[in-house]
């Protein structure tokens, strides 16, 4: 059994345009057409049971309509993720709407919305995140359509974990461009988990060995980024770092039931 924690789609309307427009910026080629359809055309190919979607609300206006579009492909092969931008008047009660239609967590990206992982002023919303017990991933490190400074590196997340009572998933290793770092200051950290997203061609497979041993298999999610990694090439990235097969089966699926609970 494989299941995806990390994988994005779009509303058929706009699925074109937004994949031309973040291809272009990142400079990285899409491996689906963007759509929900599309999603699920390419983990059949590729062997996944399951998918986490993660959506991103890049402004005020559309934390609603982003919902309600995860809370609208949700289904036995697809689980989804809410979002709110951080600055929103009404974050906080989108937060509990986000829990009442059933999404599984919620994904922040700090470079798309634009704020540190550590502001004082998230406090709030990572207080509201916790009580709602949702699973919360952070974009973590280096985005490749993005100038430095980045807003979530290690030491940055270290001080969020403070005020955070709730699983947290630290995207692409624990920080895209940053394993020595993750190894040195995040590994062991009880409530934190990694996933895999984008690992193919961009972690250092030595540095990501080590990360698991120090962190431990049982906190490690397997994940794509698809549409811009397919998922099996981050599969052949955990094939290649000479893992056990219990090691293996945590990471490709058993932590990501665990956290889900079912849905
Ligand atoms: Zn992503």
């Amino acid at each position: 059994m494989r299941i995806d924690f990390h994988t994005h789609c779009f509303p058929d309307k706009i699925a074109a345009r937004a994949m031309d427009n973040l291809s272009r910026t990142a400079a990285i080629h899409p491996v689906t057409d963007g759509t929900a359809t599309g999603l699920v055309s390419m983990m059949e190919e590729d062997g996944i049971d399951k998918s986490v979607v993660l959506s991103i609300a890049t402004n005020a206006h559309q934390q609603k309509a982003v919902n309600d579009f995860a809370a609208s492909i949700q289904s036995e092969k697809l689980c989804a993720f809410g979002s709110v931008f951080p600055g929103a008047p009404d974050a906080l009660d989108e937060l509990e709407r986000i829990k009442m239609i059933g999404l599984c967590g919620v994904k922040l990206h700090p470079e798309y919305q634009q704020f540190y992982v550590d502001d004082e002023k998230m406090k709030p919303i990572y207080k509201k995140i916790s009580e709602l017990g949702l699973i919360l991933t952070f974009h973590a490190g280096v985005d490749n359509g993005y100038l430095p400074p980045y807003h979530c590196m290690p030491k940055n997340l270290l001080r969020a974990l403070l005020w955070l009572d709730t699983p947290v998933v630290a995207a692409h290793w624990g920080g895209q461009g940053c394993n020595a770092e993750v190894l040195d200051k995040l590994c062991g950290i009880e409530q934190l988990y990694f996933d895999t997203a984008y690992g193919y061609g961009t972690v250092v497979p030595a540095l990501a060995k080590k990360i698991i041993e120090k962190h431990g298999a049982d906190k490690i999610l397997f994940a794509s980024d698809a549409p811009w990694n397919r998922p099996s090439q981050d599969e052949y990235v955990i094939e290649c770092l000479r893992l056990s097969e219990e090691e293996k089966e945590m990471i490709y699926y058993k932590n990501a039931l665990k956290l889900l609970g079912g849905k």
